[in-house]
């Protein structure tokens, strides 16, 4: 493959902030963009020790941020916009998930889920559009879930959190089409190796039985006979950040082999 196949699309000088991207699903996206060109700042809750080879070989600054909190949501934008020169993309990933009853779900717990996975999103929209519209546009991606389209039982705050998300994403994009923002979402899952699926695993008494189980509820998934990779999810946030989707705003995008179309077939 040459150099210029391997990087179509071509994202150089363009440059990027993705929260959560230690991890999952924003290391794979941090690499990706990386891979295409473009100066990646990546903002953790807890980026220390994450820095590789690769990382570094690809030019990707880490930086402590928790989404939480607005002070080091501005400083990691700030940080980057002065580094780089400008921002042209936010990825909004950073996420925990919240498997409980409602009856269970405490105060702090509510606040955790939907301050990480929704307030952190409208913290880092509020400081990135200013520098996105001086730049004459850019691309914001949410990662939201399967779940923001199709809610479950088994995760009500959670599917709350990402459901608003999903909301905000098209509200967003109505208010700033005039600023040549876009603004869409990504839904993903089942994704395999993240902390937030091994941990989920973790808790299970037959850690197989619930893997299948949860792979047997994406049609596509059990089909393959396996989750999603973040690399997958990834490419979904490359085609939203890139030109080829310049006339593409307010969509949800899903990398979710079918999960959120409804109840999966039998296979009987
Ligand atoms: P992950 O746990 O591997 O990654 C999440 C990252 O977010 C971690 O690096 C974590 O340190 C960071 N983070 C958590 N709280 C933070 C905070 N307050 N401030 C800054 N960073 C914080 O899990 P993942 O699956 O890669 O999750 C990424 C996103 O994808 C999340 O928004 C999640 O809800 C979403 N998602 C995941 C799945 C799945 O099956 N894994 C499915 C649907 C949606």
């Amino acid at each position: 493959m040459t150099q210029q196949a391997a990087r179509f699309p071509d994202l150089t000088d363009r440059i990027a902030v993705i929260t959560g991207g230690a991890t999952g699903i924003g290391r794979a996206t941090a690499v990706l963009l990386a891979e295409h060109g473009a100066k990646v700042f990546v903002g953790d809750f807890d980026p220390v020790g994450t820095a590789t080879e690769e990382t570094t070989r690809l030019g990707i600054t880490e930086l402590r941020c928790d989404v939480r909190v607005e002070a080091d949501v501005k400083a990691l934008i700030d940080q980057a916009v002065s580094a780089g020169s400008g921002l042209d993309i936010l990825v909004n990933n950073a996420g925990i998930g919240m498997v409980k009853p409602i009856t269970d779900v405490s105060e702090e717990e509510w606040d955790a889920c939907l301050d990480t996975n929704l307030k952190g999103a409208f913290l880092a929209t509020k400081h990135a559009i200013p520098h996105l519209r001086s730049r004459g546009g850019g691309s914001i991606v949410n990662m939201a879930s399967n779940a923001g389209i199709l809610p479950r039982a088994h995760d009500p705050v959670y599917s709350t959190s990402k459901g608003a998300l999903v909301a905000f994403t098209k509200s967003i994009a109505l208010c700033h089409s005039i600023d040549r923002i876009r603004v869409n979402a990504v839904c993903p899952g089942p994704v395999g190796d993240t902390r937030m699926m091994n941990s989920d695993l973790d808790k299970a008494i037959d850690r197989a039985a619930i893997s299948n189980q949860i792979i047997a509820a994406s049609p596509i998934a059990r089909v393959a006979g396996r989750m999603i990779s973040p690399r997958e999810v990834a490419e979904a946030v490359l085609y939203l950040v890139c030109d080829a989707s310049a006339m593409v705003t307010g969509t949800c995008i899903a990398i979710d082999g079918g999960k959120s179309l409804g109840v999966p077939p039998s296979g009987d």
